[in-house]
């Protein structure tokens, strides 16, 4: 049997120069040459997981099947690796002091001293080695740049790792990156190798260097850099800023790293890739035949250099595969929806949209407009797709305005609400407590029984995603659900349930809905956008772009005065529109 093989990539000179991006197409490149690869990441904080932290400030949360509340980069992982992660590709350095610490009150270390070495090592490396069970090769990022105090257990345990596997076992990549200061204009070499010196500090010599830049890196630098680092010319790779994130695997195999790092492990290419499909879709991604209008319709937060696109990235990249798969690009309209409550007017300015979505969300701010939006989509038959929160709000909406229910509500926002047709429903304290939400929320992957007849049993059988026993799976990530209560009354003012999930106590949760006599108009309990990938878009989504296309279309034939009549979107199509 083959031994698992390791790349460690670590950032220097500064931070957010795109390692993860780098380690996700690296995964995806050694995949492609015919490896089982799984990916880890690494984060050196001391939060247990992403779950707690502000996503103004570190970007989305990503959620894995099994519930993990994971940094981003694990979403970046399985969109290139067309893979689904598990919780255990996530070590955080609280998750390794908090197992050591619950051991030793357990008592089972016997009344030794519980120390850094050997214990803290011994619990990173068995995380890892958990991860590596099944895979031939697996890729480390190792969060932080070389010389933050933080990452050096990590370095040093991994050290650990080569040292009982042996050199030939362990390949180390410095992701770093070449400024071009402007004043100069010339590409500097200095910041890079500090960091060969501070990460041979650590007793590490890196086996290849991605040189991130604006530009290039050329021959001349190339030499400086071998002349410094004892890296071969050939291993110092050139990644240079690219128009899209899929186009570095085409570059770094330009350069032949796939080859090259598995001959740093002793490996041999098992396939010649066949990147074609994959450098269609760059191009589609560069150059889309059309483009559709989206309006997100969100939770603005102004904090320092923050960008709104970080904190709804997975849909940002949800509607970019979607768009992909249709040959079509995505302009996307991040919109405020307390712009909406300010000045109602403003909601006309909808009409110009293909497509209007409200992503998730929590609290209370800017919830009457989205509810407002919401409304002006099903009015107006512009397509909608809702979100977790856009579904409750949706619910909400078509309670107050369809079932007349003008009271109604989610206690979210209004814990006193008479009509509460969103709500943390009795029992789910108890359910809460013995474990069944795993903790305050409800966490990861569920499967949803499907109305064979509705629109999202076709979309997703179409896209081969309905599992034999008829159920439909899906991410989750809320306390709150739709009141079954309720669920009769709105039934009979026609808001179609498609999907539900039987709790352990037999309550039936909501899990889709949908909408007749309109074009398209869907919403998930889940998030959907947390199993899409490149190549491989979520059924929702493209349904949803699609339905955006048929809009431009239409408005196309208006603007050139032949009439259409109004059609209602054929779901048929996609397939075909898809090949
Ligand atoms: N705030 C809602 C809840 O907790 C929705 C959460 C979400 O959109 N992720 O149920």
């Amino acid at each position: 049997m083959l031994v698992t093989k390791y790349v460690v990539v670590v950032g220097g000179v500064v931070s957010g120069v795109g390692k993860g991006v780098t380690t996700a197409a690296l995964g995806k490149i050694i995949k492609e040459h015919g490896y089982t690869t799984a990916l880890i990441k690494i984060d050196p904080y001391i939060n247990y997981d992403a779950g707690t932290l502000r996503p103004t400030e570190h970007g989305e949360v990503w959620v894995t099947d099994d519930g993990g509340e994971i940094d981003q980069d694990l979403g970046t992982y399985e969109r290139f690796m067309n893979a689904n992660f598990s919780r255990r590709n996530n070590i955080t350095t609280g998750q390794v002091y908090k197992a050591v610490i619950d051991r030793e009150r357990r008592g089972e270390y016997l009344g030794q001293t519980v120390q850094f070495i050997p214990h803290i090592l011994d619990e990173i490396v068995a995380r890892v080695a958990a991860v590596a069970e099944d895979n031939e090769v697996v890729i480390i990022e190792v969060g932080g740049t070389v010389g933050d105090y933080e990452n050096k257990p990590f370095l040093f345990a991994l050290r650990a790792l080569e040292r009982e596997l042996g050199q030939k076992n362990v390949a180390y990549v410095l992701v770093a990156y070449l400024p071009v200061p402007s004043h100069i204009g010339e590409m500097k070499t200095k910041p890079v190798q500090q960091s060969i010196k501070l990460l041979n500090e650590e007793g590490i010599c890196p086996d290849f260097i991605i040189c991130r830049s604006q530009h290039a890196i050329d021959d001349v630098r190339r030499e400086k850099i071998e002349a410094y680092s004892y890296v071969p010319a050939d291993r110092i790779i050139a990644a240079p800023d690219v128009a899209t994130i899929y186009q570095i695997p085409l570059d770094l195999e330009r350069e032949q790293v796939g080859t090259k790092l598995l001959a740093s492990l002793g490996l041999t290419s098992r396939r010649t890739p066949d990147w074609s499909s994959w450098q269609q879709m760059v191009t589609t991604i560069q150059k889309p035949h059309k483009t559709v209008r989206i309006a997100v319709i969100g939770k603005y937060v102004q904090i320092g250099d923050f960008s709104l696109v970080d904190s709804y990235l997975s849909i940002d990249q949800a509607l970019l595969h979607a768009g992909v798969e249709l040959n079509s690009g995505i302009k996307i309209s991040w919109i405020d929806a307390q712009s909406f409550e300010q000045d109602p007017t403003k909601l006309a300015s909808l009409e110009q949209f293909d497509g209007i979505l409200v992503p998730g969300g929590f609290g209370t701010s800017g919830v009457e407009g989205k509810i407002a939006a919401i409304e002006y989509a099903r009015e107006h038959k512009i397509p909608y797709l809702g979100i977790c929160y856009g579904m409750q709000l949706a619910v909400v909406e078509y309670a107050r305005h369809v079932a007349r229910l003008p009271d109604a509500h989610t206690t979210e926002v209004m814990p006193e609400c008479q009509t509460p047709v969103v709500a943390i429903l009795p029992l789910q304290q108890q359910l809460l407590a013995s474990g069944w939400y795993g903790g305050t929320m409800r966490l990861g992957s569920y499967s949803a029984h499907v109305e064979p007849d509705s629109v999202v049993y076709r979309l997703y059988s179409q896209a081969g995603r309905v599992a034999a026993d008829g159920t439909v799976a899906e991410r989750h990530r809320h306390r709150y659900e739709v009141n079954p209560l309720y669920v009769p009354v709105l039934k009979k003012h026609g808001l179609i349930f498609s999907g539900v999930t039987q709790r352990a106590d037999g309550t039936e949760l909501a899990e889709f809905i949908e909408l007749a006599d309109h074009p398209f108009f869907v919403a998930a309990q889940a998030h959907p956008e947390f199993t899409s990938r490149l190549g491989n878009p979520n059924p929702l989504f493209q349904a949803f772009v699609a339905a955006c296309l048929q809009r431009v279309l239409q408005r196309a034939a208006a603007a050139s005065a032949q009439a259409v009549p109004y059609k209602p979107f054929d779901y048929g199509q996609i397939r075909q529109a898809t090949q």
